[in-house]
């Protein structure tokens, strides 16, 4: 680089050494975009009607906006909450859980407050797990792409067991159920060593849409009984399920004293952009995950924690979750009868607002010369395949390999996820979109 500097009278250009600033981590500096913002990006590329990233294309109800709206004009509301949160966040979520879990929460020690449920997470695994001990954590593929570095930044050591389709399922070709997708006890039990310190558990489970059954639940709380292990369970979904019961396995006896509850406000009330969420779980387990909070963040944001409060207090009396539930239920089967009528299968989900779709025969169909960007080819066969549908199409959605590791993604190579929690309008959108794949499918497949 040429610098030009003036000594004295005189003007002189010098050459100013190579500036050889510190290497970023690997982990960071390797790492590429995120799913979500990358496929952001492509759907915007071609104006898609967006079904990827799981957040809501319409605005919260007016008691949700209004509760915040109070909570920002408040004067008290401006300065840090305490780390925990907020008294009276703290109180409405043991009021949710006391009922949910049906014991007695102590809001002053069973409950902590955080930016997201992601944050608290991370949280746990940061107070769980310490760096150079090569601990090791169970999680269950596909899983949510936060989990794997999230366990990493904690020093902790990501072990994969995917969920896999039931024997005699042919979901290429026919619609299956989210409850088709199981855990197989053996591989769980495998994948064990001395130095597993955590599992985490999902269900609702993202992408799948499983609700996992009181006997699954069972069964993984045995597993980790057997083994002294933490569970972290993240119930970020647990307010919707269409026509099953969510159960969480802290209810489970013996549970409640080895298991980390993770629940989110942007899930309950449709506002993922207020980054509120909770941990709820026994004082022993939630003390040193609320030290990890506090070193992480500090603390999360006052003014949305009290707006949760607020709207968590109306929402136990005004009857929205159980209207939110028959609505997200609507947009489900709305999605669902869209691919059937274009003849694609589906994974019929019990819970949470993602549907993923089996699109075998549109990969099947994708001309071999077709010009993929670098950033896609090496992310693999299934980014090619949403990258392929989103420009083609018009609708875009989400490669559910994101949440494999290696050894795993051909298992999801064929599908695509789509979330529901999308406006009407938004969804009869992609239907008519849509029309062009039908004729793309009685076209020949390729060699
Ligand atoms: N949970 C949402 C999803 O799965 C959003 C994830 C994110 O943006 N990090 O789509």
């Amino acid at each position: 680089m040429a610098l030009s500097t003036k000594v004295g009278n005189t003007s002189q250009t010098e050459t100013a050494p190579e500036v050889r600033l510190p290497q970023a981590s690997p982990m960071y500096s390797a790492t590429g975009l995120d799913v979500w913002t990358m496929m952001n990006q492509v759907a915007a590329s071609v104006g898609a009607v967006n079904l990827g990233q799981g957040f809501m294309s319409y605005p919260p109800k007016d008691f949700i906006r209004q509760a915040a709206q109070d909570a920002l004009v408040e004067n008290t509301h401006n300065q840090y909450a305490p780390p925990r949160g907020r008294p009276g966040l703290l109180e409405q979520v043991a009021v949710r859980f006391s009922e949910r879990l049906g014991r007695d929460i102590d809001s002053g020690s069973e409950v902590s407050v955080h930016a997201g449920a992601n944050e608290a997470l991370l949280s746990v695994f940061t107070a769980f797990l310490e760096h150079g001990q090569d601990h090791e954590v169970i999680l269950m593929e596909p899983a949510f792409d936060q989990y794997t570095p999230n366990v990493a930044m904690a020093g902790g050591i990501p072990v994969y067991v995917p969920l896999r389709v039931r024997d005699g399922c042919d979901a290429a070709t026919h619609d299956i159920s989210s409850d088709d997708w199981r855990l197989d006890m053996a591989e769980l039990e495998a994948a064990i060593t001395p130095k597993t310190r955590i599992i985490v558990l999902n269900t609702p489970h993202n992408p799948i849409g499983k609700v996992f059954t009181r006997d699954e639940l069972a069964l993984i709380g045995a597993v980790a009984e057997c083994h002294n292990l933490l569970i972290v369970a993240d119930e970020v979904y647990e307010h919707l399920t269409f026509g099953r019961n969510h159960v969480s396995i802290a209810t489970l006896p013996r549970m409640w004293e080895r298991t980390v509850t993770v629940g989110s406000a942007g899930k309950l009330f449709g506002v993922t952009g207020w980054r509120v969420g909770w941990a709820v779980g026994p004082a022993a387990l939630i003390r040193p995950t609320l030290a990890a909070h506090t070193r992480i963040v500090f603390t999360s944001n006052t003014p949305l924690q009290e707006g949760v409060a607020s709207a968590l207090r109306q929402a136990a009396h005004n009857g929205f979750f159980t209207i939110q539930c028959e609505e997200y239920l609507r947009r489900r089967n709305r999605l669902i009868a869209i691919f059937a009528d274009i003849g694609l299968p589906c994974v019929v989900p019990d819970g949470a607002y993602y549907l993923l779709v089996n699109a075998s025969a549109v990969r099947a169909r994708i001309p071999t010369d077709y010009a993929f960007p670098d950033f896609i080819t090496e992310r693999g066969a299934n980014f090619k395949l949403v990258y392929f549908f989103i420009k083609e199409f018009g609708v875009s959605g989400i490669p559910p390999t994101e949440f494999y590791s290696d050894a795993h993604k051909d298992l999801a190579n064929d599908y695509i996820r789509f979330a529901f929690c999308k406006t009407e309008e938004g969804l009869e959108a992609a239907a008519e979109r849509l029309q062009t794949l039908k004729q793309f499918l009685r076209g020949p497949a390729q060699a």
